[in-house]
């Protein structure tokens, strides 16, 4: 832990992408930082876990980026680790696979004629249905999607999908992820080709990315240990349990750290300002503890966790012959499977595979308490149920978490997001960013960008700007649809 009385010009909650970029900007301007991380790893959603020579990420995690600047100062970091990379991705319904970006030709070979008449009835409905009424209410996902895609299309693939990935019904779910993350050209794209309306070869997706030899961790524990040869202070395994503040100017002045696997006295820090990266709600009751009013907002803002189940395989790769399959399939409790070995061959021994099954779940049920041994057994009999069966090559099988995984947009959620936002927006010298920390469903180069953007802020001498830092563009990839299933 830390000295007794430490005192730091900028202390970091968390050590994930965000809170890491906003430490190396300000310690590239001399200041120093110390940066505060409950796991007792680093790299936060983009950490890579290894055993017995197996490598695997938290979901499989890739670098695209617009910005020139960002990938410059990566690629500078890592040198020739960081590989570009091609990705091959598929849509497993039904027990059939289907390439992605969708093929014409497979699309009318694999789907049966009448649901490919049902969906061009269904689309060529919607549209009409528009010019009659164009100001339809799409309020929810379904709404959303089905008013740019169809009933059938949306029963086919994106209901059930959404359903099992968030937990949640349709209904209940905002059209605020679906616009941002689903891009309407692309959307009509898919559909036109879905319905066989649309032929010829598939529009421009992105299929290269950059990915660290040995996995997207890599990257972030480059990252800190280049910060910590520039002296900023690592804690980890410990949280903030308390901030304190000046009366007179309301800025934080000390956090209390605490330590939590070993038994050590809290400390207190004194700090000139706050990046903080952890869950919105928990810094609201770390900013505001007497204010009894944010309780019901903060327990309203729900977050969905993943469970990542490791298999590791015997024998040579590959296994899917794609970097990741998406899993809409209703005969699967899993939502994505991944091959590692296809983002990078270091992710394997040699002559060996593996696949990392992606479950969503809420901590405290069964699914997140289940022994390794018997949840893995029963996702890989699902698998073998479609066509996949890697049973007999299974040498073990391991789970990762992620308790933060996705920010949850039920129906409503800005009332509760923004009366956080305002309880925290006095407090001057106090950021609040990254996915958890504006409860946005942002990728690791925006969040980054926030961390830069935040610690700039705070090197000029100007007060945090949250609404500033939300207004930052998630840099949206070339239209993807694939995008809406991550
Ligand atoms: C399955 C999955 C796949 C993804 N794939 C991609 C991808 O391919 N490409 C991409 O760009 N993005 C991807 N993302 C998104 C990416 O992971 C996030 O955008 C990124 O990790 C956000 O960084 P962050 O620092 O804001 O948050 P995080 O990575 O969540 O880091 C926050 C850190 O704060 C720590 N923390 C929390 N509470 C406390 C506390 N009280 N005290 C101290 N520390 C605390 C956490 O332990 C964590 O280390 C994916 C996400 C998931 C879940």
């Amino acid at each position: 832990m830390l000295p007794r009385d430490s005192q730091f010009d900028l202390v970091v909650l968390g050590a994930g992408p965000s809170g890491l970029a906003a430490a190396w900007e300000a310690s590239l301007a001399g200041r120093s930082v110390c940066v505060i991380e409950r796991e007792r790893s680093l790299g936060g959603l983009c950490a890579t876990v290894e055993r017995d020579g197996y490598r695997f990420d938290l979901g499989g995690h890739r670098i695209i980026s617009k910005r020139a600047t960002l990938v410059d100062r990566l690629r500078a970091l890592m040198g020739d680790e960081l590989e570009e990379r091609s990705r091959k991705s598929e849509i497993l319904l039904d027990g059939v696979r289907y390439r992605y970006p969708l093929v014409a030709r497979e699309l009318a070979s694999k789907l049966s004629p009448s649901l490919a008449a049902r969906a061009t009835r269904d689309y060529l409905f919607e549209r009409a249905l528009d010019l009659a009424r164009p100001r339809r209410d799409d309020r929810t996902f379904r709404q959303w999607v089905e008013r740019r895609f169809g009933r059938t299309l949306y029963e086919l693939f994106f209901g059930p999908y959404t359903e099992k990935l968030w937990g949640l019904s349709a209904d209940e779910l905002s059209s605020d992820w679906a616009s941002q993350r689903i891009s309407l050209l692309n959307l009509a794209d898919v559909g036109l080709r879905l319905a066989g309306l649309r032929r010829g070869g598939a529009r421009t997706y992105a299929r290269r990315y950059l990915y660290p030899r040995n996995g997207i961790g890599a990257l972030f524990e480059r990252l800190a240990r280049e910060l910590a040869s520039r002296g900023v202070v690592f804690v980890t395994g410990a949280r903030a349990s308390a901030l304190a503040r000046d009366p007179d100017t309301n800025r934080v002045t000390t956090v209390r750290v605490e330590a939590i696997y070993a038994s050590e006295p809290a400390r207190d820090v004194r700090c000139g300002a706050i990046v903080s990266t952890v869950p919105l709600a928990q810094l609201a009751a770390l900013a505001a503890p007497s204010d009894r009013a944010l309780d019901a907002h903060a327990r309203a803002l729900e977050h969905r966790a993943m469970r990542f189940v490791n298999v590791m395989l015997d024998g040579p790769g590959p296994v899917l012959g794609a970097t990741w399959v998406y899993a809409a399939d209703a005969r699967l409790s899993i939502t994505r499977i991944q091959e590692p070995a296809e983002r990078s061959p270091s992710m394997t021994p040699e002559q060996r595979a593996s696949l990392m099954l992606e479950l969503p779940v809420d901590p405290d049920t069964d699914a997140w308490r289940e022994p390794d041994e018997t949840l893995a057994a029963r996702l890989l009999d699902e698998l073998a149920s479609v066509g996949i069966d890697v049973r007999s090559r299974v040498r073990g099988a391991f789970s990762s978490f992620a308790r933060y995984a996705y920010p949850v947009y039920r129906v409503g959620y800005e009332r509760h997001r923004d009366a956080l936002f305002a309880a925290i927006s006095p407090i001057d010298n106090l950021w609040t960013i990254g996915r958890q920390g504006l409860f946005r469903y942002v990728f690791m180069d925006t969040a980054m960008e926030m961390g830069f953007a935040a610690a700039r802020a705070f090197i000029e001498g100007r007060r945090a700007d949250t609404g500033a830092l939300f207004a930052i563009d998630n840099n949206p990839t070339p239209h993807e649809v694939a995008s809406v299933l991550r």
